[in-house]
This record gives C-alpha cells, structure tokens and sequence, in this order.
C-alpha cells in the first residue's frame, strides 16, 4: 500500500463507526513466565521465616513486600497509585475514554507460618499482564487496572473498602500484626479521613477477574490445568450448645444418663452423613468442640460445638442447616439432652458472573489447556468487587491441596498457563 492509500485507508478506518473498529480475532497472547516466576522466587525472600512466610498485614514483612510490588510496577512501566485504603492500583490505558477499566488482581499479604503462592500468584500475574499489554502494544478498548488489595488475610479489608462496606467497628479490628486496621491504613499509606473516596459502585468497574491458587487439591488430582470458578461460597457458622447432666462416670448406670459429650458424638456423625447423603459439593465441619467439665471421670454436662457449612447455592445452606436443627432435637430426645443452635456468621455466596466465565473457559480453550469448573471453598477479596461489578477468578492447582502453610506450592508452568489465562481472559472481557 503506498502512502496516499494508507492515508485514504486511515482516514475510512477511523471514520467508521466503534463496533467495526474491533481489531480481528487472532491466536492467543502469552505472558513472559520465567519473568514472573523469577518475581515470585525473589519475593519467597521477604517475610521468610523458620515457620514459613510471615507477611501478616501492616508488619514489617508486609510493607517490605509492598515496596518490592510498587518496584515491579515500576519496573514494567505501570505507574502505580495508591488509593485512601492503601490499595495500590495502575493503569494500562484504554482507547475508549468513556469505558469503566477491566480489574485485575489480587493480595500480597499472608497468614501467619503461610506460604509465598496464595495471593502473589495472583498480583504479580496482573502486573505482567499489564506489562504484556504495553509491551506488545495490545491497545484494548478498556482501559486495564491492575490491583493489589491491602489486608485479604484479616478479612478482605482493601476490597471491602472499595465496595464501601468497612464499618468504623472494622477499623478497630486488631490484625495478626498487632496493629489496627486503622492504623495499617496509615501505615500502608493510605487515609482513613479519606475512605469514602476509595469506594466504588455498580458500573465504575467493566469486569474484575483474579487468578489464584486452588487451595484445594481437585486439580492435580483431576490432572487438570485450570479451574473456572463458578462462585465463591456462602458459610454458615453455628454454635451448638448441647445441656446434659455431669454426674459420676462409675456410679452412674449407662440407661441413666444425659451425656451431652454422647450426644455431641451422635450429631456429628449425622450431620456428616447427611451432607454426604446428597451429591453436590456441599461441606460441613465440626471444627470446634468444648466439653465442660472435660475430666476423666465425669459424663460431660454441656458441650459447646460450631458448624461450618459451606455451598454456592443459598436454598440448599438453608434446607441444610434446617436438617441439621432436626437432627438435633432427634438426637437431643435420643440422649436425653437439649440442644440449642446460635448463628455466629451467614455470609451470602458470590457467584461469577456467566460472560466472565465463558471469557476464562474460552480463552483456556484458546490455549488448549484442560479446565473444569468448581466452586472456590476459601474467601477471596472477589467475593466483595462480585457485589459490584461482574466477577470471575481462575485457579492453578496446587501440589497436595495445601494451602496457609509452608508447603503451599503450585508449579511455574501452571503459574504460566493461569497468566495467560487471565491476559486472554481481558483481551475477551474487551471485545465483550
Ligand atoms: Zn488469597
């Protein structure tokens, strides 16, 4: 084409109308790897103690770990900010100024004695996303902001912040740190007179999506890949008071007693056969239990126990936890003790929004990697953006299952395929 038909070619171009100014399909983009693989091996270094990785939010460690993620976005040519919550946040720009950023992200901090995958995976796979975009000049209609979320650890503090729903009793919260969050805000360089200005609502965000290590053993058992999240689950925490009678475990007849430790016993067994009874990939959890007075010789009087039930689907936590109050009473006639059922927490499931899905599924299609979809059993700061804005996450296996522990570990290889799912995933999210 010589220059005067170029000229003339442009000028058509850029007078037709937005929809036809799609670029073409075209083969699937990837991520540089063994960089981002390299940034995950450099930062194992920072909060690495004899008990595993110790970035609790607002420590040393954390905020060491925060100046090495502000230098990646550096290094990759992101210009990063921070927002009132100490949230950092950079821009790849868009070629459409009037439409809302694609999100992407995840946290750096960690549990206690945790391990370097849960979190970094995900925060340091969207800043190479961003600087895979730059670098291979992919100038998408969106603009592309790539997230780092201060405190996911203590309660999704960051990502609460930005839907508006921290609550001044929250600030006062203590994390594992020691510090409040109010005061980790100021340490993270944030402003809690500001908060209100690092909030979002319905329509300021295109699309959020998070890639992040299974933390649960289905994929490497499965052999598979990748996992397409359908949803974050819902948890109902409940507190079971079970009253019987302590009386002398030899002078008291079997056919005499209110054994409540007994009782305690039955009910667990049943409501893990009643989970178990139905297909699905429902759980439930006695994780807790205190028997009082607790001693050798004497049939417990009272046990204290919680529930953890757990499902994407809120009907079935509902009928659920309904069979789990009826086994009780059955159990409590059976024993000759009482039960009582106290709520501790409900917190609603987050589901994926289907287009965000179909853009993971397709783009792990695309690359011809092996996928399945499943629910994700662990919180995610996905589950607050999900209450605003459309939300998707992607999972990479993890060896053993193992997760919140030193032996957490997922394999470059797969840390490479979930980046490229995610860089595909937004060039999908911005065609729409
Ligand atoms: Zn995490």
């Amino acid at each position: 084409m010589n220059r005067r038909h170029f000229l003339q070619h442009s000028a058509a171009f850029a007078a037709l109308p937005m929809m036809t100014r799609r670029p073409p399909l075209r083969a699937p983009l990837h991520v540089n790897g063994e960089r981002l693989n390299g940034w995950l091996t450099a930062f194992d270094g920072i909060g690495r103690t004899a008990g595993g990785i110790n970035r609790v939010a607002y420590s040393e460690a954390d905020l060491a770990g925060r100046a090495f993620t502000l230098d990646l976005f550096r290094q990759s040519g992101l210009t990063p900010r921070l927002d009132a919550a100490g949230n950092i946040y950079a821009r790849v720009p868009g070629s459409v100024a009037t439409l809302p950023p694609i999100l992407i992200g995840s946290h750096v901090d960690s549990v206690t004695d945790g391990g370097n995958f849960d979190g970094p995976v995900g925060s340091f796979a969207a800043i190479e996303v961003g600087r895979t975009l730059l670098e291979t000049r992919t100038r998408l209609r969106h603009p592309v902001d790539v997230v780092v979320w201060q405190n996911e650890e203590g309660g999704t503090i960051g990502s609460k912040i930005a839907i508006g729903a921290l609550t001044d009793a929250d600030l006062d919260k203590v994390a594992r740190s020691g510090k409040t969050v109010r005061e980790g805000i100021a340490l993270t360089g944030g402003n809690v007179a500001q908060l209100a200005s690092a909030a979002k609502k319905q329509g300021d965000i295109a699309c959020y999506i998070e890639l992040h290590i299974e933390q649960g053993g289905l994929l490497e058992k499965a052999g598979l890949q990748i996992g397409v999240v359908e949803g974050i689950v819902g948890l109902r925490w409940i507190e079971v008071t079970i009253t019987g009678m302590s009386n002398h475990a030899g002078a008291t007849p079997m056919d005499q007693r209110h054994d409540a430790m007994l009782a305690a016993a039955k009910f667990s067994v049943a409501i893990n056969d009643a989970i178990r009874a139905e297909p699905g990939r429902q759980v439930a959890t006695v994780g807790r239990i205190v028997a009082s007075p607790n001693t050798t010789n004497v049939i417990a009087g009272q046990v204290v126990m919680t529930v953890d039930l757990r499902d994407l689907d809120v009907a079935k936590l509902t009928r659920f936890k309904a069979t789990f109050e009826r086994l009780g009473r059955e159990i409590g006639t059976a024993t000759d003790t009482t039960f009582q059922f106290r709520t501790l927490v409900d917190s609603e499931p987050a589901i994926a929004d289907p287009r965000v899905v179909s853009w993971i599924e397709s783009s792990a299609a695309a690359l011809g990697l092996t996928r399945q979809r499943m629910p994700s059993g662990a919180g995610h700061d996905a589950q607050e953006i999900a209450r605003i804005a459309p939300m998707g996450m992607i999972f990479v296996p993890s060896i053993g299952g193992i997760s919140h522990s030193p032996k957490e570990f997922s394999k470059a290889d797969d840390i490479t395929r979930g980046a490229d799912v995610l860089l595909n995933a937004v060039i999908a999210a911005d065609r729409g």
